[in-house]
């Protein structure tokens, strides 16, 4: 099997989650845009400090890490400046507290969250963090819990942060809190060719349940005097599978926010709001590894809501205690994103990992590195892109706990708490519109070619 075939399989795979998005695209955003539950988000987003480095007036305390912005800030408009950009808009609502709750636990909501919006759907009692959660509660330690925020008010887009704050934060995401040296490092892995990179041959492997087999055959006839099963688990070069996975999970994460901020761009000259071609070719158009990664995790998520449909249906999950018409329409809403994103072939396989040798150290290790990058979003220097990395963060961590942490099979299976839920499915339309973004930026890049 020469290496042109894994690429052809990682094709397949990818026309195979670019049709599924085609279904899955309307639905996730009629679920997330029209109902209250999946619209809010309730987390502690201005009090609590970065705990990596000083962080002092809102962005690290040190004068090489404050957020540099636009170098001709001051020729634009107020409106349009990083600052401005970056902050929240809408009323914050405030949670009612826990005495309050106590005293009378079906106690709407007070506090406005905007129009029309029916405050008892976006209660939430209090709730503890377990062992098995891959990211850090908003709630863990706070007294007070948290604002809820519009995310409709509030979409995930270009807001000017960048310079050596951004850099910090993606740098400590990316080096500190990776595995020991990784084959993987970002600067390493540019230009290379997708049919020979590492990344087209751990996209077969986790992606195309249906080769698995022959994959293992693979393996064998490249290096048939490697024993297959290692310590670490499914080794590959010189690193295990799982290793691999957790830099593509950030890499794809990092691609989905970059596809974003390109697509959803101020032009600083008109103050329009458009997608910007160049950003897109600059940071992703001739990086399949990045690509690649943010299809990975369209895989994965996909998964992870496939098998949580069937526990969504059960009694524990309620959408909207109080308005029984409302709790009806998003159940119907969430169970045709459910249905639809369970309608493929599995793609991500799961049980190819932490299975041998080390495989339970491995997965503690790689939980506390997630709850770790959950942790480094405190330390992101602009409002809106911390709101959407601690539910991106969030959403991921719920989709690997799910992955990882619920046997279908067993009684005890965790019940997912509202902000885990919401951040999920926020989570899979931010992949769902990143997929439909570069479909639509690629059919950019080709007119501009014909038109040469
Ligand atoms: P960056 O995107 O900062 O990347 C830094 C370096 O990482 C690059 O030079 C490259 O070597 C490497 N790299 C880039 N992409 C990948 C990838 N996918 N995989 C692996 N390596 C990669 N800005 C907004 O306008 N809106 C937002 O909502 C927003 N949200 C953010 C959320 C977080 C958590 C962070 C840390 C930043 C956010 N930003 C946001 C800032 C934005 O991500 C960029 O940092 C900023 O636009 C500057 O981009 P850059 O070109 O310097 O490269």
């Amino acid at each position: 099997i020469s290496p042109r075939s894994i690429v052809q399989d990682a094709c397949a795979s990818y026309a195979t989650l670019e049709k599924l998005n085609e279904r899955v695209k309307p639905a996730i955003d009629d679920l997330t845009r029209t109902t209250d539950f999946f619209s809010h988000y309730r987390l502690n987003l201005f009090h609590k400090k970065c705990p990596f480095w000083d962080d002092e007036n809102g962005i690290c305390g040190n004068i090489g890490c404050a957020v540099e912005t636009l170098d001709d800030e001051n020729d634009v408009p107020e409106v349009w400046r990083a600052k401005t950009l970056g902050k929240l808009e809408g009323p914050l609502a405030k949670h009612p507290g826990k005495q309050e709750q106590r005293n009378n636990p079906r106690r709407p909501l007070h506090g406005e969250l905007g129009e029309n919006i029916g405050e008892s759907c976006v209660v939430e009692y209090d709730d503890e963090c377990d062992e098995r959660d891959y990211c850090v509660l908003e709630d863990e330690s706070a007294t007070s819990k948290g604002d809820y925020v519009s995310l409709l008010r509030n979409p995930e887009r270009f807001t000017g942060y960048a310079g050596d704050g951004a850099k910090q934060v993606w740098d400590a995401i990316y080096r500190e809190n990776c595995f020991k040296k990784s084959s993987f490092s970002h600067a390493a892995n540019l230009g290379t060719p997708f049919s020979k990179s590492p990344a087209a041959q751990d996209f077969k492997q986790v992606m195309d349940a249906a080769g698995r087999q022959a994959q293992l055959q693979l393996q064998r006839a490249q290096r048939p005097n490697t024993p297959f099963v290692a310590n670490t688990g499914y080794e590959i070069e010189d690193e295990c599978l799982e290793k691999r996975v957790f830099y593509r999970v950030v890499s794809g994460m990092h691609a989905s926010i970059s596809a974003h901020l390109c697509w959803d761009f101020l032009n600083q000259t008109t103050g329009l709001w458009q997608p910007n071609l160049q950003c897109y070719k600059d940071r992703l158009h001739g990086y399949s590894d990045r690509i690649s990664n943010l299809y990975l995790n369209y895989a994965l998520l996909t998964r992870a809501v496939a098998k949580l449909g069937p526990l969504l249906r059960g009694p524990e999950y309620r959408f909207c205690t109080g308005d029984l018409s409302e709790d009806m329409a998003t159940r119907a809403k969430v169970n045709e994103v459910t249905t639809q994103a369970a309608s493929i072939p599995q793609i991500f396989d799961e049980s190819l990992m932490f299975v041998n040798g080390e495989g339970p150290s491995l997965k503690e290790d790689f939980r506390n590195r997630f709850r770790n990058i959950s942790r480094l979003m405190d330390c992101v220097g602009c409002d809106k892109c911390r709101l959407w990395g601690k539910i991106q963060t969030n959403g991921y961590g719920t989709a690997l706990k799910v992955l990882f942490e619920f046997d279908n099979n067993s009684k005890n299976i965790p019940v997912l708490k509202r902000t885990e839920l919401v951040a999920l499915f926020n989570t899979y339309a931010r992949l769902s519109s990143s997929m439909a973004a570069i479909g639509r930026f690629r059919q950019m890049v080709a007119a501009e070619d014909e038109a040469e």
